[in-house]
């Protein structure tokens, strides 16, 4: 049975009692009044419960300041919360503490910033970077094109029929060569659960290092950097309750003290003159400039929520929605679904109905007060390789209910009409 109290949980987030649609590209098709939001785009982004907005109000009411630098007491105020927010991640993920985490702007400057901090300093001509045909562009485009600098080779590990890794390839691919693999643990368009933890024991075999995007799983089930054994782990604030504009890039120590910084600038120096500079300890080496105060002090909001409610529950309640919708999808004859069975997958469908493009779908769905994806998601290569240019994308969330799963279908039922 679902796990989560899904009607006090809606409670906390105004956003989705609002109405909207009615927009009916046919009229007559579909309904004439607004209709209540059924929000399925969550492995986009999340929507902010009351007591995030809340966190983001009482700074700027009470104590906004810049941090680190300020001796008067809104700025120690400030620099107590944010410096705090950074044990507080460190805790959730199970990570040593505040010097393993650095805020970034989101995973994908996470990716980045271990790119051009590391890669760009490590990598050669000879070595190999390993990557997943599923990697999100985040992930692919930033080794890709660090590869093409630094001469060294972009690999793709093999995902089969049914969208899964293929692990003999996987061990083909990992050699002496290897440096680094990058892995989606979460895919955001297939729902596969890859197993990290393997593959990162696979990279440390050969001395390679890991990194795992964790975009799609540490907003809806426990992850534990120990039990990976991960060496740098990403996430984004936006897809787990909290704010844009901020992200968390985990490193073990002492590979972060061995990396030089991304970015220079103030807050990140210890001692500077004209000559030369020395670096600030973690992990405000990696965090120049004026950080993301709000967004760091706000996270820990999302973070105590998702805690209340539970990781364990969350991760059930969307598996079932996830394997609920798959099932009736499938019922229908006419979706085609990318990825794994639907009892084994995480807490989004990627699907295809015949006769109806994924935009077109999209834009019906939406008449229905239906907010899904179309599109590639950021995996196009992924969708060369499925032989689909797009795709629809339900992805669902702690707030979410199986009725409103019933109205996508309805909402489908429409759209195959439509253009059957
Ligand atoms: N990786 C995965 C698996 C994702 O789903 C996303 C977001 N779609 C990202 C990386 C990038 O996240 P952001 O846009 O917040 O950098």
């Amino acid at each position: 049975s679902y796990p989560v109290d899904v009607e006090a949980i809606r409670a906390d987030f105004p956003i989705l009692e609002r109405k909207v649609g009615g927009d009916v590209t046919t009229p007559g098709e579909g309904p004439d009044d607004t209709e209540p939001l059924v929000y399925l785009d969550n492995a986009a982004t999340s929507h902010t419960p009351e007591p995030v907005v809340e966190a983001i109000t009482d700074y700027y009411r009470g104590y906004n300041s810049n941090v680190h630098r300020g001796i008067h007491q809104l700025s120690q105020e400030a620099s107590v919360a944010y410096e705090q927010a950074h044990d507080r991640v460190a805790e959730f993920i199970g990570a040593e503490g505040r010097e393993e985490i650095i805020f970034t702007k989101n995973t994908t400057e996470a990716e980045n910033l271990v790119a051009y901090a590391w890669g760009l300093n490590e990598l050669g001509p000879g070595d190999n970077v390993v990557l997943t045909q599923m990697e999100h562009h985040a992930s692919l485009v930033t080794w890709q094109q660090l590869c093409k600098k630094t001469g060294a080779e972009a690999r793709f590990i093999r995902v089969d029929e049914d969208g899964y890794l293929d692990m003999d390839h996987a061990a083909e691919l990992i050699d002496e060569d290897t440096r680094m693999i990058s892995v989606v643990h979460v895919s955001n368009t297939l729902g596969t659960v890859n197993p990290v933890a393997e593959l990162t024991a696979m990279a440390h075999e050969v001395g390679a290092y890991s990194f795992v995007d964790a975009a799609q799983s540490v907003p809806n089930r426990p992850v534990d950097v120990g039990e990976i054994d991960a060496d740098f782990l990403a996430f984004s604030g936006h897809k787990m309750l909290g704010p844009t504009g901020i992200g968390v890039l985990y490193g073990k120590q002492h590979l972060l003290e061995e990396m030089e910084p991304y970015l220079y600038g103030g807050e990140m120096i210890r001692r500077v003159t004209y000559e030369d500079a020395e670096w600030e300890d973690l992990p405000w080496k990696f965090e120049a400039g004026t950080p993301v105060i709000e967004q760091g002090i706000a996270l820990v909001a999302a973070i105590d929520y998702l805690e209340d409610v539970g990781l364990e529950a969350i991760q059930t309640h969307e598996e079932l929605l996830a394997e609920y919708a798959h099932g009736r999808l499938t019922e229908r004859g006419d979706v085609e679904i990318y990825g794994p069975p639907g009892d084994d997958r995480g807490g989004l469908v990627a699907f295809n109905v015949e006769g109806v493009h994924a935009h077109d779908l999209s834009s019906i769905l939406n008449d229905y007060a239906v907010a899904i994806r179309a599109g590639d998601h950021c995996t196009q290569p992924l969708h060369d390789t499925l032989g689909i240019a797009a795709s629809a994308r339900a992805s669902f969330y702690l707030y979410n209910t199986k009725a409103e799963v019933d109205k996508l279908l309805e909402a489908v039922d429409a759209a195959a009409e439509l253009f059957g």
